[in-house]
């Protein structure tokens, strides 16, 4: 069986680090605040809501909430979005996507200033990830995997990597910061011939899972002794939460693997933590 990549141990790790660097900020006058927007009341938005207020307090971490009518017009969003950037008490700003269909979603991201972009969703951000960049931040989770495969000791020079999915929120930046770290890194989509995704994810020393498939990836298409990183988190038919692995076929030959939930995504709101830090130093 598989050793378990589990995410609290990382998260707890994170944690104590952030946890000092607040302590460290407050001595010198300057409390780290995050804002939240959110549009409307999406039961996923605010239960990770509800997740990211309850670490920052944790972490004494001060958090605002800002809650708009799903109906809101774009400039008056936009408007929102500048005050929030000129707020000198606000040193992180995440705005919950998708946004409303009436709302050009590019035109809010790029309002934001990546100096408080926590959660990697502007240009800027990107130029950082791609171009290597000390501008804005990595989008959580894709920095969350990075984090998890460093806190297991599991070196990426020379390896071979499958990244399957292209998300500019995980599939892309997880390959660009892991090319950095010298892995070999092929991506995957959804117009990758069959036979090339198993080839590929079959050979990999690596493979990482960002798809949005309930169980989609098996064994059959796995090698042998492989560590796997699964950041899907999905509902199967019978309500319960599942990642894009089939987990318990493809344990059976791997030799770590992340489970869900437990894995990525606990790890996901410590790496926002430590972002909106990071964001107060500056
Ligand atoms: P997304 O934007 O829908 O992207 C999915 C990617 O998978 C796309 O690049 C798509 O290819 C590719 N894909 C779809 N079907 C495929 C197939 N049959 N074979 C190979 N590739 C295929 O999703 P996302 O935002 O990246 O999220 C991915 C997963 O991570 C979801 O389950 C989501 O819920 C989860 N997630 C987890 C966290 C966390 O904290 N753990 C945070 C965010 C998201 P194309 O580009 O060709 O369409």
């Amino acid at each position: 069986m598989a050793e378990l990549l589990r995410g609290k141990a990382v998260s707890d790790s994170l944690s104590e680090k952030t946890s000092k660097k607040v302590n460290e900020l407050k001595k010198r006058g300057i409390f780290p605040t995050l804002a939240i927007v959110r549009l409307g009341e999406n039961p996923e938005d605010m239960a990770y809501e509800r997740g990211a207020v309850k670490r920052a307090f944790e972490l004494g971490i001060t958090v605002r909430q800002f809650v708009y009518d799903a109906k809101i017009s774009q400039r008056e969003l936009v408007d929102e979005i500048v005050k929030l950037n000129d707020d000198e008490h606000i040193h992180g700003v995440l705005i919950f996507r998708p946004l409303p269909s009436h709302i050009d979603e590019r035109v809010v991201c790029e309002v934001l200033a990546p100096e408080k972009d926590v959660d990697g969703i502007t240009a800027g951000s990107m130029a950082g990830v791609f171009m290597d960049r000390d501008t804005g931040f990595p989008p959580c989770t894709a920095e969350a995997c990075m984090e998890l495969l460093e806190h297991y000791g599991c070196e990426l020079e020379g390896k071979r990597m499958a990244v399957i999915g292209r998300s500019l929120v995980i599939g892309r930046p997880v390959a660009m910061m892991s090319m950095r770290k010298n892995a070999t890194v092929t991506i995957c989509h959804s117009r990758t011939r069959e036979e090339d995704l198993r080839s590929i994810a079959s050979t990999a020393d690596i493979v990482i899972a960002a798809v949005g498939k309930s169980r989609m990836i098996k064994k059959d298409i796995l090698g042998k002794n492989q560590i796997i990183v699964d950041v899907g988190i999905n509902v199967d038919d019978d309500g319960r939460m599942c990642g894009d692995v089939d987990f318990d076929n493809a344990a059976t030959a791997a030799a770590a693997i992340t489970p869900v939930p437990g894995g990525v995504g606990s790890v996901t709101t410590a790496v926002l933590m430590k972002h909106v830090v990071e964001a107060a130093e500056k």
